[in-house]
């Protein structure tokens, strides 16, 4: 055996195990602080919401686990298992040129792992948002957003990827900086798009209604010295009760987005006091840190990728008997995350770390008592556990748990 196909499986071995411990933990955490409400939230948070949360969390965690068993049986599959290797010889077969026999491939694989993947999504949405009471999408929905996904991805995934196979097939050795550049300018165009082009096929989105949540919102806007293209409310009800806010696009093509649920439910001055929050990641530069990080990181990804591809063991320890570019690319999409997953504490702890700063900076301009109101509504709403177990959330969260955020806002709070 390859010793490469070695270190794979161990290192496929450890990343389960240990997400599956956690998650574990998780569960036996949330279970064992279900009977009581934390003494912090006892006066806005009724035990009956309090033990939906924990049962919500329960029920997505183990269907998580589920998912994360299929997730690697299918990723052996896939390469020590041949799956790799059949696509891309039944397109071979077909007589066309590398490029095209390199695209059918991957995209042959792509479109099998995902119909692997849609019993488990189908029972997300039809049976455990269901239950809970957050579901609000038709099989008709269902079925049209994934003929629409569909759609997107044969549009504008396949010729970009038919760009960086082509690159990768006829610039010579520097082949991997060019892809990187083109990547990074279309994921650039693809946010700037995005609001305009993209979000609209799948939501509608209403321009705020003048009144004084408007009124109110302009002037925190002013006061943050902010620029935005417009403030909209999304139908998010449509597939779900989840509420949100977010901010889209960039540049001159940047809106603020409300779900009509998180509407509904927060009053004016704790929607203001969300909306601070969001102004915060923008003002403090985590929008524009988070895309250097990532783009440094996909950088180094595509420098590893230049040295892999000329490496036989790569092909060879990973299940693949024919090297190819387009092999090399998909064998390194499908293969990387085992390796990565364990830096996820390291990015989910910056992402807590900004999120602390984005409360800061909306205690200063909006009324911290409201956000704190706000958070604890949407907590109570979208059924998020307030007792998450310390690792768990250490590894996964990018937002800090419930208590020890709202400890800081009332920090912050004294402290002004
Ligand atoms: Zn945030």
């Amino acid at each position: 055996m390859n010793i490469f196909t070695v270190i794979f499986l161990l290192f496929l071995l450890a990343s389960f195990a240990v997400q599956y411990w956690l998650s574990k933990r998780q569960i036996n955490h949330v279970l064992s602080h279900r009977a009581e409400v934390p003494e912090a939230f006892k006066a806005s948070i009724a035990l009956e919401a309090h033990q939906k949360a924990a049962d919500y969390t329960v029920a997505k965690d183990k269907l998580g686990n589920f998912d994360s068993v299929i997730s690697v049986i299918v990723l052996l599959a896939m390469t020590l298992g041949g799956g790799i290797s059949i696509a891309f010889n039944f397109w071979q077969g077909l007589g066309f040129s590398p490029l095209i026999t390199g695209l059918g491939a991957m995209a042959t694989v792509f479109l099998v792992m995902h119909l692997i993947e849609l019993p488990t999504s189908i029972y997300q949405t039809f049976i455990i948002e269901d239950r809970f009471g957050f579901n609000n999408s038709t099989p008709k929905q269902f079925i049209t957003d994934q003929l629409l996904q569909l759609s997107l991805m044969m549009i504008i995934g396949l010729p970009i990827l038919a760009l960086i196979l082509w690159v990768m097939e006829s610039i010579g050795a520097s082949w991997w900086i060019w892809a990187w550049a083109i990547l990074m300018g279309f994921s650039l165009l693809m946010s700037w798009l995005f609001p305009t082009l993209i979000a609209p096929l799948f939501n509608k989105f209403t321009p705020l209604e003048d009144g004084s949540l408007k009124d109110k919102i302009n002037q925190l806007l002013e006061r943050c010295g902010f620029q935005s293209n417009g403030i909209f409310i999304m139908d998010g009800s449509r597939r779900s009760g989840h509420g949100n806010a977010y901010f889209t696009g960039m540049g001159n093509n940047k809106r603020i987005v409300f779900f009509d649920t998180l509407v509904e439910s927060l009053a004016d001055d704790e929607l203001e006091a969300v909306l601070a929050h969001e102004l915060g990641h923008f003002k403090c530069k985590h929008v524009i840190k988070m895309l250097i990080a990532s783009a440094v990181m996909s950088l180094i990804g595509f420098a590893v990728l230049g040295w892999l591809i000329e490496e036989p063991w790569f092909y060879s320890g990973l299940g693949v008997d024919e090297p190819s570019k387009a092999a090399a690319l998909l064998l390194f999409m499908l293969v990387s995350p085992v390796f990565t997953v364990f830096m996820q504490p390291i990015s989910s702890f910056f992402q807590r770390k900004f999120e602390f700063e984005a409360d800061s900076f909306a205690s200063q301009h909006a009324e911290a008592k409201k956000l704190i109101s706000g958070l604890v509504k949407l907590y109570s709403e979208n059924a998020s556990t307030l007792t998450p177990d310390p690792l768990y959330s250490a590894f996964h969260y990018s937002h800090p748990p419930a208590a020890i955020r709202i400890e800081h806002l009332e920090s912050a709070m004294q402290s002004s």
